[in-house]
């Protein structure tokens, strides 16, 4: 069975859709089964792939409505990764669903048949705890928090723990924090290293060896429609998700 991680933290900007985007590839690299699923209305992650969002027939939002299946819903990007798309369309969703029965377990349901299919499957939420972010952390089994090394950093991630807690209680008894990831690092910088401590005495060996750096050429892959280890694999923003690839796969087979 796959492992489904969400990629989750409800400020935006912080490196969610560069994390799942880069990080799905780079898994990808290491010969694993790699599903990516968009669950942000933004759909950067589906045009960071290549894919033009307007051109997107079926996106998670058939999925959550029931309209579509998975299976039907995957697109084989040029990049070894499997792509579920997102656009637009999504941002009703998250009113419309409120009057479905299981509304927070829609995407869960929806996955379901093809998790077999793959090693990991990583899903891009939206910056929010809304309906849509339920969705994406009662379908996972581990969360992934990129948090950006900048001030007030941890703001806001009482309230997301505090929601993953809510949802450990009531939806999904096993789910759990796969890791942290520090983004933006710039370790010459005394307000990164006051972040780096800060997170790791709240976070402690959850927090990954790997730090990713700023790095103009992750800023720039998306443009492109390709995964940074295609857009520019020799630049510092490349080694650095192989790196976080490395160190994802690792962890995964300690526990496996
Ligand atoms: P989120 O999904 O959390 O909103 P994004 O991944 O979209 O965040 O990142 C926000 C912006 O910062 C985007 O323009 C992205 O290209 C840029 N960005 C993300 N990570 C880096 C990085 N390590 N170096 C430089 N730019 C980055
Ligand atoms: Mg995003």
């Amino acid at each position: 069975m796959g492992k489904v991680v969400a990629v989750a933290n409800q400020k935006g900007g912080v490196g969610k859709t560069t994390t799942a985007v880069n990080l799905a590839s780079g898994v990808a690299a290491q010969g694993k089964k790699v599903l990516l699923v968009d669950l942000d209305p933004q759909g950067n992650t589906t045009s960071a792939y290549g894919i033009a969002k307007r051109g997107v027939e079926i996106s998670v939002y058939q999925l959550l409505t029931g309209e579509k299946t998975a299976q039907e819903a995957i697109v084989h990007t040029q990049y070894r990764v499997d792509l579920i798309p997102s656009n637009i369309q999504l941002s009703g969703a998250g009113i419309e669903l409120v009057s479905f029965p299981r509304r927070e377990a829609r995407l869960r349901e929806a996955l379901t048949p093809v998790i077999g299919q793959y090693d990991f499957i990583f899903i891009d939420c939206p910056p929010s705890l809304d309906l849509l972010t339920l969705n994406g952390l009662c379908a996972c089994d581990t969360v992934l928090v990129p948090i950006q090394c900048e001030f007030f950093a941890l703001e806001g991630l009482s309230e997301l723990m505090s929601t993953i807690r809510t949802v450990k209680k009531m939806y999904n008894p096993y789910i759990d924090i796969e890791g942290v990831l520090l983004t933006m690092y710039d370790g010459r910088l005394n307000l990164t290293l006051q972040v780096v401590q800060e997170v790791k005495k709240f976070f402690g060996n959850k927090v990954y060896k790997t730090t990713i750096p700023r790095n103009v050429r992750l800023s720039e892959a998306p443009s492109f429609g390709a995964p940074i280890n295609y857009y520019d694999g020799g630049s510092k923003g490349a080694e650095a998700y192989a790196f976080l690839a490395a160190e994802f796969v690792k962890n995964n087979r300690r526990e496996g």
